[in-house]
């Protein structure tokens, strides 16, 4: 930077001290092959407080930025053998990964034509070899900026999308993600040949909760019961709320014994012990209905949730705190399990 290959300790030497105002140390990627240009960029980042990763040539400079933990700063030389910069530049795009990289090229070509390739390529931005290192100092600094702008938008979008998906009270899929998930988990199951579960659970005598203890209890209430289900049902299980005090479970690749055993589960985890909800202790129980996809039954979504919706005004029917099941097919009437 500024320095001849004769001279880099100079350059070095003339970095005024500039705060940096940013607190958390840096990586950034240096890929030189040029080992008077590496030695300075080195001593330069060190000093400006960066964590320096260097590489020798483009290839190892691509495999660096291939690692999940890769740098989320780069500069990169453009001539390298190799790999070139630009070439690099090219891949890093291509493979549209998270955490973005931000990438800055750099050359000892003047013509522009050159330079639109390289922006083309990808490169957030360019600097000539010969410009003064306090430059490469603050374009650095506004790669940083754009990282973490980057990384917050990324954090805005997730908490939208857990928002649009989830129910708020109990953290749970909300009711259009659970059906969602049904409708897709049917269609794979009917490609797959596979069979598929539907678990509704129903709390008993909610409203008199609601009632006796005030709403705030119900709520209370609602975020144990789903708590207890979450911790009842395997990870690759959905489990959602359906309405008020309404649950979906989607248990895909199930066989309705295997249905039934796990819903059993379920009731047994929510009426194992009173729920704790301030200095009240209250007993909760759930009416649970099952119904079942057989393979290559082929059924809609809303027959499969209005099977399950029948199985649970059987299991009340009988007493509640109980685990009853519908039919495979939707001419099938409800049956007991
Ligand atoms: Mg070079």
């Amino acid at each position: 930077m500024h320095a001849t290959a004769a001279e880099p300790q100079q350059d070095v030497g003339f970095l005024p001290a500039l705060p940096d105002g940013m607190d958390h140390r840096v990586r950034v990627l240096a890929a030189e092959d040029n080992a008077v240009y590496r030695t300075l960029l080195r001593a330069m980042l060190t000093k400006w407080g960066y964590d320096v990763v260097m590489a020798h040539d483009g290839t190892e400079a691509w495999q660096i930025l291939q690692s999940p933990d890769a740098p989320r700063l780069a500069i990169l030389d453009w001539m390298m053998p190799g790999l070139d910069g630009v070439e690099i530049c090219r891949r890093v795009r291509s493979a549209g990964r998270e955490p973005y990289i931000y990438i800055l090229l750099l050359t000892s070509r003047t013509e522009s034509q050159d330079l639109v390739a390289g922006m083309d390529a990808g490169a957030d931005d360019y600097l000539l070899k010969t410009t003064k290192p306090p430059e490469l100092r603050v374009r650095l600094r506004a790669g940083r900026r754009i990282i973490d702008l980057q990384e917050k938008l990324v954090r805005a979008r997730e908490a939208l999308r857990e928002q649009a998906t989830h129910d708020s009270l109990t953290g749970l899929l909300n009711r259009a993600s659970i059906l969602e998930h049904l409708q897709d988990e049917l269609a794979r199951a009917g490609r797959q040949d596979q069979p598929l579960c539907l678990l509704m659970v129903d709390l008993d005598h909610f409203k008199s909760v609601n009632d006796t203890y005030g709403h705030l209890a119900g709520d209370a209430v609602l975020r144990e019961a789903a708590r207890r289900m979450k911790a009842a049902v395997r990870r690759y299980d959905a489990i959602g709320r359906y309405g008020g005090e309404e649950f979906l479970i989607v248990l895909s690749g199930c066989e309705r014994e295997d249905a039934r055993a796990r819903a059993e589960r379920i009731r047994a985890a929510v009426a194992a012990e009173p729920f704790a909800v301030g200095a009240q202790s209250i007993q909760v129980t759930t009416s649970i209905g099952v119904a079942c996809c057989a393979v290559s039954a082929r059924l809609a979504p809303d027959a499969l949730v209005r099977n399950a919706d029948l199985a649970v005004y059987q299991a009340k029917s009988l007493g509640r705190n109980y685990v009853a099941g519908a039919g495979c097919a939707p001419q099938d009437p409800a049956v007991g399990l």
